[in-house]
């Protein structure tokens, strides 16, 4: 059943016209339910009885219901969540010392195959919908609420490849940003991509303003397409040509991830091949640490080698951070617990 949280604010106001309701509602529906985020139709007081049962017969108020929660020694949470057909979706909230951040899913499962990740091990069943992902973000922000606390960024890199679902995560990012729903600005939202070329150039003539990160991982072809079978399809030149459009219509520093996997991609000269690769572009590279997923035949770099990368790439002039990691202790990276989970059953 849709959900009042899959209207972007435009969308609401051609709804309620369609339904000849004045359109001022929609501003009260937003204002109940992302300034006030109540949790039920009957709370909205300054709505008539009628309307009120309009509204609930029509949609359903919750699509989401907590199945876990996990907290780590560094408070990263996650949570486990139960859609309305019974899948599985997963969300975490991750405290930084510039605020909290919340990495959302974009789908059940992947499509994308990436052979070190746990999400690839389940195929896509289905997209998310926008409302699913503004819930997830809405979830946790009421959890915050108790400590008059904000969610103050949100990164879609959980489950599921955004461009996969393109229309459903801007709606839902569009409604993230609004300041009529939870008003966190464009600056502090990120879309992370395996490197779907359609996707990119459509986002660079979105007038919403995000962030955009590049699942890059390997510095060359042969080597990407081993890991990611996505490179197959847009080689890492095709890949380049639409983040410089990208970055000509945007001016928007493109971030690169790069996971190190011990004597795979970690060697100096893949961290040259990168330099060469992205050299002269506003960009910075995050390296991350490898979660090691069970049914993946990858190691995680050392410490010590992963500095000389670090290193080799600042010497090359290379803007880079190497990535603390979050709640190891509780499955937090990609897919782990739900595809956990998904094996028990
Ligand atoms: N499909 C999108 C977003 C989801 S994955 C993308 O590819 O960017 C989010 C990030 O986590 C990606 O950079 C992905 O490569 C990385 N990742 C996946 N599995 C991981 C693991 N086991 N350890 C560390 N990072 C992982």
């Amino acid at each position: 059943m849709k959900t009042l949280y899959d209207f972007t604010y435009p969308q609401l106001v051609e709804w309620l016209e369609s339904q000849q309701i004045k359109k001022f509602r929609a501003k009260q529906l937003f204002t109940w339910l992302y300034k006030k985020r109540v949790n039920d139709v009957e709370e909205m007081s300054d709505l008539s009885k009628e309307f009120r049962e309009m509204l609930s017969q029509t949609f359903s108020m919750q699509s989401i219901q907590l199945k876990e929660k996990h907290v780590a020694a560094d408070q990263t949470t996650k949570y486990l969540f139960e859609l309305e057909d019974g899948l599985l979706v997963e969300t975490v909230l991750m405290h930084h010392d510039y605020g909290k951040s919340v990495c959302v899913s974009s789908q059940i499962g992947c499509n994308m195959g990436c052979k070190f990740c746990a999400s690839g091990l389940l195929k896509k069943q289905r997209n998310l919908t926008a409302g699913e992902m503004v819930q997830q973000v809405l979830f946790v922000q009421k959890q915050l609420d108790h400590d008059d606390e904000r969610v103050s960024s949100i990164v879609v890199m959980g489950i599921g490849e955004p461009f996969d679902n393109y229309d459903h995560v801007l709606n839902f990012l569009k409604t993230i940003n609004s300041d009529h729903g939870l008003a966190i600005g464009s600056r502090k939202l990120t879309i992370s991509t395996c490197g779907i070329v359609e996707g990119i150039l459509k986002l660079a003539n979105e007038p919403l303003q995000i962030n955009l990160a590049i699942s890059l991982h390997a510095p060359n072809d042969a080597l990407r397409s081993m890991l990611m079978p996505i490179n197959q399809a847009h080689p890492i030149k095709e890949l380049m040509e639409a983040l410089m459009t990208y970055y000509d219509e945007t001016n928007r520093r493109i971030t690169y991830e790069y996971i190190l996997l011990d004597g795979v991609n970690d060697h100096l000269e893949h961290a040259n091949e990168l330099a060469d690769l992205i050299h002269g572009q506003n960009a910075y590279v995050n390296l991350i640490p490898y979660n090691p997923v069970d049914e993946q035949p990858f190691d995680r770099t050392s410490f010590k080698v992963a500095l000389k990368f670090y290193d080799q790439l600042k010497k090359r002039g290379i803007q880079v951070t190497l990535r603390q990691e979050h709640g190891v202790d509780i499955d937090a990276a990609c897919g782990q617990l739900r595809s956990k989970r998904l094996k028990e059953q």
